[in-house]
């Protein structure tokens, strides 16, 4: 247990907060929140329901990504001056899909203390109850909604090897299974966590085609995290320096280019263009030598 007495001054406390169940606010964030000086928070209403309900009576001050700029000074001021500072979010732990990597970014940058009272997280909660490998993995929040940028990502998330966590609004999840199915086929692996810790928790599996078919009957509603399995692993062929020329010399005889054997055999064995490159290089100059 830590000795040091909290909240203790000058310091930004980042708590986590319940994503649905209030029996998950841990006690230690309890009292920080009971006696800390001032509390930010994104909706000063919304927060208020949780912290009326733990009788805390902080002041609160609201910070969300419309007046993060504006607020960073006075909450900044706040520690200067010597009081101590809460940071909540509406649900879960701020910074995460949520406002506060700006502020514990300033605090720290102007020499302040941050210590964060860790609490629940949608992301990691679906990720350990999906069953799916979570010795690496990736977390990617919400998807751009722009279209160009999210074809993008999209690419990049849907070829990665690792397993994926994405938010997304019950709104826009029918759109986003759609992609998935486009994208990694019908067999990709993936399960759905809509209300997490909330009464009507539920898990929806297995496969990007049967979650995206469960979707288009029950109309999605609650909140949902998606865990992607990650693509399947590109086994890449092992040629030694030789094999590798004779590859692309016969690919170069069947009328591909040198950059396009090169490419080719990059793609193949996951070697550099550049060292296949010199590998062409090399039997040119040698064949020129002779
Ligand atoms: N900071 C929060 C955290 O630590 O999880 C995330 C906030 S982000 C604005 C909200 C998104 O988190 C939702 O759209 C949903 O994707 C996910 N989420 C939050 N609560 C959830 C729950 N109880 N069950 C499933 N997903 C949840």
């Amino acid at each position: 247990m830590s000795s040091r007495l909290e909240p203790a001054p000058s310091v930004l406390y980042v708590v986590g907060t319940p994503i649905g169940h209030l029996g998950d606010l841990s006690p230690r964030a309890r009292s920080v929140l009971k006696k800390v000086s001032i509390i930010a928070c994104e909706d000063t209403r919304h927060s208020g329901q949780l912290l009326n309900q733990i009788k805390v009576e902080a002041p609160l001050i609201s910070f969300h990504k419309h007046n993060t700029q504006n607020r960073l000074p006075k909450l900044l001021d706040v520690l200067k001056q010597g009081q101590s500072l809460a940071l909540i979010s509406d649900a879960g732990l701020p910074g995460i899909s949520d406002p506060g990597q700006e502020l514990v970014s300033a605090a720290r940058e102007a020499g302040h203390d941050v210590i964060c009272i860790p609490g629940p997280c949608a992301a990691i909660t679906a990720l350990v109850s999906s069953g799916l490998p979570t010795k690496r993995f990736c977390f990617e929040g919400f998807l751009p909604a722009k279209s160009k940028e999210r074809k993008q990502r999209l690419k990049i998330v849907t070829s990665e090897e690792r397993t994926t966590i994405i938010y997304e609004s019950p709104h826009r999840l029918v759109k986003l299974l759609e992609e998935l199915v486009q994208l990694c086929g019908k067999e990709r692996p993936l399960q759905v966590a809509r209300e997490l810790t909330k009464q009507y928790e539920e898990q929806i599996g297995r496969t990007t085609e049967e979650v995206l078919k469960y979707f288009l009957t029950q109309k999605p509603i609650g909140e949902c995290t998606l865990v992607l399995g990650g693509a399947p692993v590109k086994t890449q062929e092992k040629f030694n320096d030789s094999q590798m020329l004779n590859e692309m010399l016969a690919l170069i005889a069947n009328g591909a280019s040198a950059s396009e054997s090169a490419r080719e055999l990059a793609n193949r064995t996951g070697h550099s263009r550049r060292l296949l490159y010199s590998l062409l290089h090399q039997k040119e100059i040698t064949t020129e030598s002779n």
